[in-house]
């Protein structure tokens, strides 16, 4: 017997968004108790974080069961996802939730993450993204003329940051190997002298650097990292004393990796002069931008990324300072020729014909096959602020993170590590009233607040640390913090600080 046709439909119908109405209803239902949930769970929170600890967070998720045999109601099913994930879950857009660079989302790109999973396209084929892949493609070409490239430049959206680093590394090694080596990576694996290539970046350049190194099959010691000046910014003295003991040694960089835009400090790397190296080692200019490439948008900022477009390839994020949901990022590449280094051909999704018809297939310039249609968010938010609001944004945070910068300066018991913030991170720490701490008591002392900050759910701050030396970070992305938020968080980190000296003072006289 073959089974009935007709009752699977019917019994599907309401699973999957159709032309049927049950299917409309059954949507309309599931969204609407969503949006419901959501709305109470913005609407009813006043700290940044419940503040429940890792032990009860995971008995309350032990009551879900994973799948069971028969299906429950939708409804039900997101009111407790409600209770219990979103009420646990970190408040991104809280004021006083500056950890990290992870933005609250804008609305538009809310409603377009709707329409993104909805119509749920896959950028690896014409067939399966048509109007997608023509989209993407405009926003591309309009992002590579926001960072200067010209018409022969290319890119392509990406998960963020760590992806298009690892393929600016990616196509500087192969192009690299191609000539220098006379010899072709992709088919035939590294060369046996692959162990003299050399990456140059400065020592606060993102992790990612030596993960992509890793995962190149150099090795994290392939990468050698240059010392930072007073403003953490790439000490030009220490690249060109590296370079020569790197020539010196007969060993071969191949590539340097600029940082517009610290992770920690927000620094920006001077492109110009890493650019006359990398032109006269012939070395690959990759600048990471992840962090400041929005500054673009900004006519009181962007004179900060001049020369960017001196770079062979930039990684831009947008779940940063662009406010997108996650994930969204780009690879923007100055010649496009070089996507050639990494291009696959698979007869089901880009068969060689569909280049002499003229139809694009962006999989052969990405390094993941089925991916998501972010550019349709980044572009309705464009549409939606437009350049000027989004300048204004970016605008604020920064003058509120100077502002920020010149409070710390000013209270005795606070130390500022960035004196002058080029973006909107602040690096400190609290150092108390008494001189005598040692370095070992004040790293505990800090990593101390945050912890108890993070516990308390009243405030989600970072830590870094640099030579040593523990720091709390703000990251201010977020449009809507003020100085009086700042002014709550630095009263309470300074409140904790106190208290745990005291009682430190406490028990060591109990000793
Ligand atoms: C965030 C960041 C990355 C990593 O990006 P993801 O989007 O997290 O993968 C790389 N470089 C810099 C400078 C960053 O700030």
């Amino acid at each position: 017997m073959f089974p009935s046709k007709e009752k699977t439909e019917k019994s599907a119908e309401h699973l999957f968004l159709n032309n049927s109405q049950k299917s409309w209803l059954a949507y309309q239902h599931g969204m609407t108790q969503t949006h419901q949930t959501i709305y109470e769970q913005f609407a009813n929170l006043s700290l940044p974080y419940s503040g429940i600890s890792i032990h009860d967070l995971k008995e309350q998720l032990d009551l879900f069961s994973i799948c069971p045999e028969e299906g429950r109601d939708l409804s039900q099913i997101i009111i407790s996802v409600g209770e219990t994930i979103l009420k646990n879950s970190i408040a991104v857009h809280h004021p006083n939730c500056c950890a990290h660079l992870h933005c609250p989302p804008l609305i538009p790109a809310l409603a377009a993450e709707a329409m993104i999973s909805a119509s749920n396209q896959s950028m690896d084929s014409w067939d399966q993204s048509s109007a997608a892949t023509l989209m993407e493609e405009k926003l591309i070409s309009w992002l590579c003329h926001l960072f200067g490239y010209q018409d022969d430049a290319d890119g392509v959206f990406t998960s963020g940051g760590t992806q298009s680093n690892f393929m600016g590394l990616l196509l500087a090694r192969d192009q690299y190997i191609k000539e220098h080596f006379n010899w072709n990576v992709k088919k035939q694996g590294l060369p046996s002298n692959f162990h003299q290539l050399r990456i140059l970046c400065s020592t606060s350049a993102h992790f990612t650097v030596k993960q992509s190194a890793a995962l190149l099959g150099l090795g994290e010691n392939a990468v050698v990292t240059i010392e930072t000046d007073e403003q953490m910014r790439m000490c030009l003295d220490d690249l060109d004393k590296k370079l020569d003991i790197l020539y010196s040694q007969g060993l071969a960089p191949f590539a340097l990796v600029a940082t517009a835009g610290s992770t920690d400090f927000g620094a920006i790397d001077p492109i110009l002069a890493c650019s006359k190296r990398a032109k006269h080692y012939r070395m690959w200019l990759h600048v990471d931008a992840a962090y400041g490439g929005a500054l673009l948008l900004s006519d009181q900022y962007k004179h900060l990324l001049t020369n960017i477009e001196l770079a062979d390839s930039i990684t831009v994020d947008f779940h940063k300072l662009f406010y997108q949901p996650i994930s969204c990022g780009a690879f923007l590449l100055k010649r496009a020729k070089y996507f050639n280094l990494m291009k696959s051909n698979a007869d089901y999704l880009n068969p060689e014909e569909h280049e002499h018809q003229g139809i694009p297939d962006l999989v052969a310039k990405s390094i993941q096959t089925t991916r998501r249609f972010d550019a349709l968010k980044l572009w309705i938010s464009l549409q939606a602020i437009g350049r000027k609001k989004f300048a204004e944004l970016l605008d604020y945070t920064i003058e509120l993170a100077k502002n920020t910068s010149k409070l710390i300066l000013h209270d005795p018991s606070l130390e500022l590590l960035n004196k002058n913030p080029t973006l909107n991170a602040i690096v400190f720490r609290y150092t108390g009233k008494s001189m005598v701490n040692q370095l070992e008591t004040l790293n505990r002392l800090n990593i101390k607040i945050r912890q108890n900050l993070v516990n308390s759910g009243k405030v989600i701050l970072a830590q870094t640390k640099c030579n040593g030396i523990a720091y709390l970070k703000l990251t201010m992305l977020n449009p809507l913090m003020t100085i009086g938020d700042v002014t709550f968080i630095l009263n309470e980190v300074k409140q904790i600080g106190e208290l745990l000296q005291s009682r430190k003072r406490e028990d060591d006289k109990n000793v």
